[in-house]
């Protein structure tokens, strides 16, 4: 992504605030530079944006809500909030921006559920792993798309101009690192320069670039990328190209229950509920609840990179409430069974093997048996007929490594000092999972897009109106 020397270049068109991308974080981000006083723009490169915000559970964490206190959830704090984000990441991550996003999600949620009518409200029947507390909200269908929109209707009715067919390509510089302005390429060809005070690279991270996944994710090269395409890595590529201070880059969310070849993500539920997977011989392979994010990996290793997910009602039951989950069932990938020879039949496995792989995870449920995975089974109830199970493999969701910042969301330069008006937040900024795929908590991604989004729009808007 070309760096070009503003020295001399003059902008016809010229906004205070210049934002890329039209996510969470960018509409966000947009949204609290606006209401702080800024004159802000939105550039996306599509005709109609659908990040990876859009393909999402639309799920965001926070801490201390009146929505949870309504829902009588009184015990969640930033401080255990935090605590989850720096355990699941085994301590790797930045401790700053961990205890910053923390404190801030309550304000963040609170604020777009009072401010701009964002449809929220507190996921109360399940937890995902390394969740002490019910931290989730999200929108009725579960289904980012429905965020998004709620997202955009709200920048479009605080007159946000929103430019789309407009991807932001180069970016003009002076030596010193400040951005003047931004070259924009539309889908013919034809560019268009303008001129900013401060710009905010929200265009997330970089797994729809295979180059950059075989340099820093070699390991998930070959899997399925189940985010949007068009997260192209810009703003490392940029941030490579003017110097900054880029982290984590081998980290990422992955998702290990993604049905194929139907390519719908199963509600996590199926397993948080004692729901458990099976390779293609019948015999299972893991602690399937360590976390959604490293399973990728455990279920991409086995034979034929494929597993298999069985689960029972109740499961499918709370995992129904998300929309990936009912596009599973419509597809028709869940194969209802009622016998472990039927399930065997299904997957074409061993019906002995099979049938001794259920027992013992049945002994496990029941307190006789310890797990050989060290996975606790008898918080619930062992499953029981009729079965669901369908046939998944692990996939890449999006990056979490990227540009280091802040707490003002500034991305900071090589030698740890801030570019004077390159701000960056969601899946364009380093994460808070630490340098792997095992570090990722549940619902970080949209919790660093909606609370870094609104931070640095405050922070750049402060910054143009001095
Ligand atoms: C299937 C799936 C399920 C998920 N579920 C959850 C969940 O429930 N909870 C959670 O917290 N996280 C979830 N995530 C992760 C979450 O979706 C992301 O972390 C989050 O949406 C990132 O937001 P963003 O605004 O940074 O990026 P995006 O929403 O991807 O927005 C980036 C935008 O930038 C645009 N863009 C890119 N380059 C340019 C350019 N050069 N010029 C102009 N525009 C550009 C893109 O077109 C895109 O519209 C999920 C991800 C996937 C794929």
């Amino acid at each position: 992504m070309p760096i070009l020397k503003a020295e001399g270049k003059s902008f016809q068109t010229r906004t205070q605030v210049l934002v890329v991308g039209a996510g969470a974080c960018g509409t966000i981000a947009a949204l609290a530079a606006k209401e702080h006083g800024a004159e802000v723009l939105i550039l996306e490169r599509d005709a109609k944006p659908t990040g990876s915000t859009s393909l999402s559970g639309g799920q965001i964490p926070a801490a201390g809500t009146k929505l949870q206190r309504a829902a009588g959830l009184l015990d969640d704090t930033p401080e255990i909030l935090a605590k989850d984000i720096i355990d699941k990441a085994h301590g790797e991550c930045d401790h700053e921006i961990a205890w910053l996003v923390a404190r801030e999600s309550a304000k963040t949620v609170d604020w777009l559920y009072e401010r701009h009518k964002l449809p929220l409200s507190c996921i109360l029947d399940f937890q995902y792993p390394g969740h002490s507390r019910k931290h989730m909200h999200a929108s009725p269908s579960r289904f980012g798309a429905e965020l998004l929109a709620a997202l955009l209707a709200a920048v479009e009715k605080e007159d946000i101009p929103l430019a789309t067919s407009a991807r932001a390509t180069d970016l003009y510089v002076d030596p010193d690192g400040r951005v003047r302005g931004v070259r924009v390429t539309r889908p013919d060809g034809k560019t268009e320069d303008i001129g900013c005070d401060a710009l905010i690279l929200a265009c997330c991270g970089y797994g729809g670039d295979k180059a950059l996944i075989a340099k820093y994710i070699p390991e998930m090269v070959d899997a399925h990328y189940h985010g949007h395409v068009g997260n192209t890595g810009d703003a490392v590529k940029w941030g490579e190209a003017l110097g900054a201070s880029i982290k984590d880059m081998g980290s990422f969310q992955g998702h290990g229950a993604v049905a194929t070849p139907h390519n719908t993500h199963i509600g996590w539920p199926a397993i948080t509920e004692g729901g458990y997977q099976v390779n293609k011989h019948g015999k299972r392979f893991s602690n399937e609840n360590e976390g959604y994010s490293e399973q990728a990996l455990k279920v991409a290793r086995q034979p034929d990179h494929i597993a298999w997910l069985i689960f029972d009602e109740r499961g499918h039951k709370v995992s129904m409430q998300m929309h990936s989950h009912v596009v599973a069932e419509e597809a028709g990938a869940l194969k209802v069974c009622n016998t472990p020879q039927e399930i065997a039949k299904v997957i074409g496995c061993d019906v002995a093997t099979l049938t001794q792989t259920m027992k013992e995870v049945e002994e496990v449920a029941a307190g006789k048996k310890k797990d050989p995975f060290g996975r606790d089974f008898t918080t619930k109830p062992a499953l029981k007929a009729p079965y669901r199970v369908v046939k998944i493999m692990g996939a890449l969701f999006h990056t979490q490594g990227g540009l280091e910042i802040n707490k003002e969301m500034r991305v900071l330069k090589k030698d740890g000092k801030p570019f004077p008006n390159l701000f960056a937040g969601g899946g364009a900024a380093r994460g808070l999972s630490g340098p792997s795929d095992w570090g990722y908590l549940s619902g970080s991604g949209l919790m660093t897009a909606t609370n870094m989004g609104r931070l640095a729009g405050i922070a750049a808007a402060k910054l143009v109106r001095k």
